[in-house]
């Protein structure tokens, strides 16, 4: 099997980037819409604006709703007909929407993350949900964006939440891209993963242990600072590029197990994800102090670490076998880790991080 890697065009970060995102685009052209939802559409579309405006392009608005449906994808795709440049403003939703419709329309794509706490902005994929916001599908679009454009003060003014979140999914993004590295396993675009994948989850990994702590404390006073800087980048463009081309395994599918319990809900994706991190580390049988290392850190930067954390805070054996039999699906990526893994192995993984996560937590309490 081959080895494949595929990465946007162009990606720009630093402070007030969206004052000159026009100078910074990898291909010409003169019409654009900008896709963003309600709040997002006021704080980027004045420079936006201005800054495309300068080299030509007259941009229409298209007002995100806020899911990304198919019905939605059709909406502001039979908007979006004739222009060159597709450019998707938001979270994850919106920009999974507007790489949806650029796919529908054949134009050039530009995201513009406005919080660092998925790997969206740089992927090639959208996440489809229904109607009744559960979740649908994948759909594969086989290109990545023209041209990612982080504004780190933009991401710094956010809720610290989706900074913290976007840590968890960078930190699983190493332990993941590792696991499906030594096993041989394909990556998102069914290749074997390269070393340059795995050297970029590695430094993901690094980044958010050197720069975490420091960025958290700078996001909470709305502060950029290089600690920010460094984790942005961790959480935007490796965290993508790593999780994309390296392949995932068993903290996701932890993370979809937890999602198919009602009072997990309310946890970002990324607190989700980072249960399933320490889930891992325990079926992967590594030793108590790595496990414990991980945990301080997710402590520190305050993700969750116990079951209760993420929501659960008395799981019946029914909610257990649910998530543990979730998330052995047979399209999962935990049968990308090295070694057979069956639900019971899973759920004992799970309680047993929630009895190490509980004691560090009482200990740490003592002090
Ligand atoms: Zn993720």
């Amino acid at each position: 099997m081959t080895r494949t890697f595929n990465a946007p065009s162009a990606y720009v970060q630093g402070r007030d980037v969206l004052d000159d995102v026009g100078t910074h685009l990898p291909f010409e052209g003169d019409r654009a819409v900008l896709i963003a939802d309600e709040t997002v559409m006021n704080i980027v579309a004045d420079p936006l604006v201005a800054s495309l405006d300068a080299e030509g392009f007259s941009v229409d608005h298209v007002t995100f709703r806020g899911s990304c449906t198919p019905a939605e994808i059709d909406r502001i795709a039979a908007h979006a007909r004739d222009v060159d440049v597709v450019v998707g403003a938001g979270g994850g939703r919106a920009l999974d929407t507007a790489k949806a419709v650029r796919s529908d329309v054949g134009a050039r794509l530009v995201t513009v993350p406005t919080i660092a706490s998925t790997d969206a902005p740089t992927s090639s994929l959208s996440v489809l949900y229904t109607e009744d916001d559960e979740f649908d599908d994948f759909r594969f679009h086989g290109v990545n964006p023209d041209l990612v454009v982080v504004d780190t003060a933009v991401v710094a003014g956010a809720p610290t939440r989706f900074l913290r979140s976007g840590m968890a999914d960078a930190v699983a993004t190493w332990f993941e891209a590792d696991a499906a590295y030594r096993a041989d396993a394909t990556n998102v675009f069914d290749g074997r993963s390269t070393r340059t994948a795995h050297a970029i989850a590695r430094t993901c990994y690094d980044t958010i242990r050197e720069h975490g702590r420091g960025a958290v404390a700078a996001v909470e006073r709305d502060a950029v600072t290089e600690s920010v800087d460094a984790v942005v980048e961790a959480n935007t463009l490796m965290s993508g590029l790593g999780f994309e081309s390296g392949g995932l395994a068993a903290a996701h599918s932890v993370h979809d197990g937890l999602t198919r319990v009602e009072p997990t809900h309310h946890a970002t994706h990324g607190e989700k994800v980072n249960v399933g991190t320490l889930t891992q580390l325990v079926l992967e049988g590594r030793e108590t102090h790595t496990i414990h290392e991980l945990i301080d850190f997710s402590l520190d930067v305050g993700l969750p670490v116990t079951l209760a954390d993420v929501g659960l805070d008395a799981p019946t054996d029914d909610q257990l076998r649910t998530i543990a039999e979730a998330t052995c699906e047979p399209f999962e990526t935990i049968h990308n880790e090295p070694f057979e893994v069956t639900p019971a192995a899973v759920r004992d993984a799970l309680v047993t991080v929630d009895e190490l996560a509980r004691k560090r937590k009482r200990r740490d309490e003592r002090r």
